[in-house]
């Protein structure tokens, strides 16, 4: 049997190195509630993603959920949002009983299209919340501008950006908050794990009271929180992998590179537009199957899935359509977000994926059209 090939494989340091960082747990005994390790990675994550603040999170979910409450957002009130993007986005809307307006994607590159925001906004408009899809940057300077004119607060999704930065400045110093997601799956992970950053001193306060029950002191509870803590294993991770992210992202960029260079060869594989000015962190490799390829996606995934080759169709369905929304926004707008739903294919892209395997993918998708015929 071939070995199966995923759509990723999560970065761990060395086993040793993990070992070594873990051992002073077993005399501290202390195994989360901000421990010594968490302040540490906190405090290596502001210079990193160069934010003032950042707050660690037991997941990504819960860090974006979490930012919306802080926000204090009347219930009912809107969020102008993508669907193209992981449920969790819609989830965390929706969960804080606020209502999720769903606005179109531009196609050369799957975030928000910015032109169509202010058709949205309604007297009930409390934020817009966009998602640097695949790590593509969302036009941030128009999202602010329409923001600022309209009273806005304007939250990213940037579980897929960590170590994105956009004109010089880590990508959390555009907008009021930015979620990133150290998932297993993503580019920097702390097995599960998550952060809010952002640069407003008053939300460190606000974000600590609702990760850690309300409490303020022994006996006092000021706020209605959850239960949303990083724990010091799970910061140990995040420091080992910190120390070899360089080494991460440019593993990433040779493969990514090569399906660039390969890929744009092939008729009917369209490529997402690279922002300019970016320094990109290579987590994902979406293409897209237009027409003119002669297979449709789906009979692309299935033809790599004989071969073990677990492309995914990330992000298929648009979350708008999901189950769990029944047919609530059916009638919306959303072109080109179910056209890019319908052709897109996200290639395996790890640390340490065998370039022969990038190479076997890039035959089978360049050879498929010609089978059967
Ligand atoms: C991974 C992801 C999340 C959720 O992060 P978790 O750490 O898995 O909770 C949210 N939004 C997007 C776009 C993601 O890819």
């Amino acid at each position: 049997m071939r070995e199966k090939i995923f759509v990723t494989r999560p970065s761990m340091p060395a086993f040793e190195e993990y070992i070594e960082a873990i051992k002073p747990l077993w005399d501290t005994r202390w195994l989360t509630n901000m421990g010594v390790c968490h302040g540490q990675l906190e405090a290596r994550l502001k210079e990193y993603l160069g934010t003032p603040e950042v707050s660690l999170m037991v997941n990504g979910h819960m860090a974006l959920e979490l930012a919306i409450q802080m926000m204090g957002f009347p219930a009912g009130a809107e969020i102008i949002t993508t669907p193209f993007t992981f449920i969790s986005t819609t989830h965390a809307i929706v969960r804080n009983l606020l209502s999720p307006v769903f606005c179109d994607v531009k196609p050369e590159n799957g975030t928000i299209d910015e032109k169509k925001i202010e058709e949205l906004i309604t007297k009930k408009t409390v934020a817009i919340l966009p998602v640097h899809i695949y790590g593509n940057v969302c036009q941030v300077e128009e999202i602010q501008r329409i923001a600022d004119e309209h009273g806005l607060k304007v939250i990213y999704d940037a579980a897929h950006a960590f170590g994105v930065r956009y004109k010089g400045k880590g990508i959390a110093s555009y907008g009021d908050a930015s979620m990133f997601s150290f998932h297993a799956t993503k580019v920097f992970n702390t097995i599960e794990g998550g952060a809010v950053a952002f640069s407003n001193p008053e939300y460190a306060q606000k974000l600590y009271n609702l990760k850690n029950f309300g409490i303020r002191g022994e006996e006092i509870v000021t706020e209605v929180g959850a239960n949303a803590k990083m724990n010091e294993f799970c910061a140990v991770m995040g420091l080992c992998n910190l120390n070899h992210i360089e080494e991460a992202i440019k593993n990433r960029k040779e493969r990514y590179e090569f399906y660039r260079r390969e890929l744009s060869k092939v008729k009917g594989i369209r490529l997402f537009k690279e922002n300019e000015d970016t320094e990109r962190n290579y987590g994902y490799f979406p293409i897209l199957v237009e027409d003119g390829y002669g297979k449709t996606r789906d009979e692309l995934y299935c033809q790599l899935r004989e071969r073990n080759i677990y492309a995914r169709k990330y992000f298929y369905p648009l979350t708008a359509d999901q189950a769990c929304f029944g047919k609530s926004y059916a009638d919306v707008e959303l072109m080109h977000a179910r056209d890019l739903a319908g052709r897109v294919l996200t290639l395996p892209l790890y640390e340490g994926l065998y370039m022969e395997k990038a190479e076997e993918i890039v035959t089978l998708i360049s050879e498929f059209p010609q089978k059967d015929k």
